[in-house]
């Protein structure tokens, strides 16, 4: 058993390892509202772990350093002067740079938006403020939130904080590292095919996609956006949960919020999943699945039905397509999306002769290498005389999916996957064959097409030493009981749990 076998709950490996920032959101909320200690020092803590340790782990593109002791100050301000400062008060949160933040750079990691300060706060950007909590930074990601590892952002990859040889995953690579590594105890990022649960994985923290309309996009950056969710990071799952309760419920600037209050997962922690049917989905389980990951699911299967559930395996077969559906829909959404960056309305200007040829030159100089292959995949699947055969069989596929969950659903309240086949790989393992850098999302994808809710749970490590996640599935709205369950994952991998840390390379079963 190696040393970081010892170190508690599952996914707070890497927090003591950099920066000693090892108190949990709500610890510091707690100690922020009682006046125990100011939102001003912890800021401060924060700040300080990110000037020693971020040189080496790359996880923001911007610290917002005046920002984040300015918005502190004015907690304190509102605690010294008898008012609520709000529940995450003090609390500081990595916000993926795909988010707009009013007047602070937000670059989605492109050359193209270089320079450009929106003139908005995303919604998300604006509950967090009023929640109290304290936007330290904008973190790194895959260029416009296009890859698995991060590897594609403009501004050089992020680190894994239990590996700095290895991804954090991504394309929210920053938000992850940045909740792993002690910068900040919470992270934002987004969700379109994996991009927050994947991260997550790699990097041992919980990570949650929400219910497609359940968390507001306004204000983030679209990539394709019938697939884009907001989600929250956390070392714990009940972070996880604060977060996520702060940022979600309607929104009228998003046309696809639901009309619904944010989902009380808090409250429900403790709730236990006595009595839950929870499918073991076999297509995403099987043969390309490393068997570590394997065994730590099968344990993740053994905790659950310990505390009372009932898990049987399920085929949900439409989901072995989910990953070429999303690979013709999800760039015939960007190619669209991406047309807007034209060298006149944001960012990034290459002069030249003609209005035309300024266009091309600014979107050349500006977009990468695999920002270009998605707007090309998108515009080829969506041309006349091909849009039929693929895109429009994708939306097919896209609906088989759709029933299958369904199907399953009649069957079983959750579902239950690795969230990646692997554990997090080292540089360059995959950028030079695209194809197998997609192939990491194969477990992911799924919940997008399908628009269902799905969470990372942090679940021991792999026989290279590096996190293991487990992921739980469920239908639209289930987040209470996704969380329930995660929890009591969670519980299973404290030192004293079934599952415990002990598990994670000895167990054969
Ligand atoms: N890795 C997937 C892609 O490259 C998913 C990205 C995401 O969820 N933003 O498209």
């Amino acid at each position: 058993m190696s040393e970081r076998d010892t170190s508690g709950p599952g996914g707070r490996q890497g927090a003591e390892e950099v920066g000693g920032l090892e108190a949990s959101a709500l610890q510091l909320a707690a100690q922020v509202r009682s006046g125990a200690r100011s939102a001003v020092s912890v800021v401060e803590d924060h700040l300080a772990g990110i000037a020693a340790g971020d040189g080496e782990i790359h996880a923001f593109n911007h610290v917002m350093e005046e920002e984040a002791l300015a918005a502190a100050s004015r907690v304190d301000e509102r605690l010294a002067a008898g008012e609520d400062p709000g529940p995450l008060a003090g609390v500081p949160v990595a916000l993926k740079d795909n988010l707009c933040t009013r007047g602070v750079p937000t670059t989605c990691s492109s050359r193209i938006l270089e320079g450009w300060l929106p003139p908005y706060d995303a919604t998300v950007v604006a509950r967090l403020a009023a929640s109290g909590a304290i936007a330290i930074g904008k973190a790194n990601l895959d260029e416009f939130a296009m890859g698995s590892s991060t590897e594609h952002s403009a501004f050089g990859p992020t680190r894994n904080p239990h590996d700095t040889g290895r991804v954090p995953g991504g394309s929210s690579g920053g938000s992850a590292a940045a909740v792993a590594a002690g910068f900040a105890p919470l992270g934002l990022g987004s969700d379109t095919g994996g991009s927050v649960r994947l991260p997550a994985a790699y990097c041992g923290v919980v990570g949650m996609k929400p219910t497609y309309g359940a968390v507001s996009r306004y204000g983030l950056i679209a990539f394709a956006s019938s697939l884009d969710q907001i989600g929250p990071f956390g070392r714990t799952v009940a972070d996880a949960a604060a977060l996520l309760e702060v940022v979600a419920g309607h929104d009228p600037l998003d046309s696809t919020s639901i009309d619904a209050p944010a989902p009380a997962v808090s409250a429900v922690l403790d709730a236990g999943v006595e009595g839950l049917r929870i499918g073991l989905v076999t297509e995403l389980s099987g043969e390309g699945t490393d068997p570590d990951v394997r065994r730590r699911v099968a344990a993740a299967a053994e905790a659950l039905e310990a505390a009372g559930a009932k898990v049987e395996d399920v085929s949900v077969p439409a989901t072995t397509l989910g990953l070429s559906a999303y690979y013709l829909i999800a760039p015939a959404e960007a190619s669209s999306n991406l047309a807007r960056y034209d060298g006149v309305r944001y960012g990034l200007r290459v002069d030249a002769p003609t209005n035309g040829g300024m266009n091309v030159a600014s979107r050349t100089a500006g977009f990468g290498d695999e920002v270009k292959r998605r707007i090309m995949l998108g515009t080829y699947a969506l041309s006349a005389g091909y849009y039929d055969a693929y895109y429009g069989k994708a939306q097919q596929v896209r609906t088989l999916i759709i029933r299958d969950f369904a199907a399953a659903y009649e069957r079983f309240d959750l579902l239950l996957s690795p969230t990646a086949p692997t554990t997090a790989f080292p540089f360059g393992a995959k950028t030079a064959d695209p194809l197998s850098m997609y192939l990491t999302d194969v477990c992911t994808i799924p919940s997008n097409l399908a628009g269902d809710p799905a969470i990372s749970v942090p679940y021991g490590l792999g026989d290279d030493g590096m996190p293991i996640g487990v992921q739980l599935l469920g239908p639209a709205l289930s987040e209470p009981t996704l969380f329930r369950a995660a929890a009591v994952l969670e519980h299973s991998m404290a030192p004293t749990g079934d599952g415990g840390p002990a598990a994670g390379r000895e167990r054969t079963t």
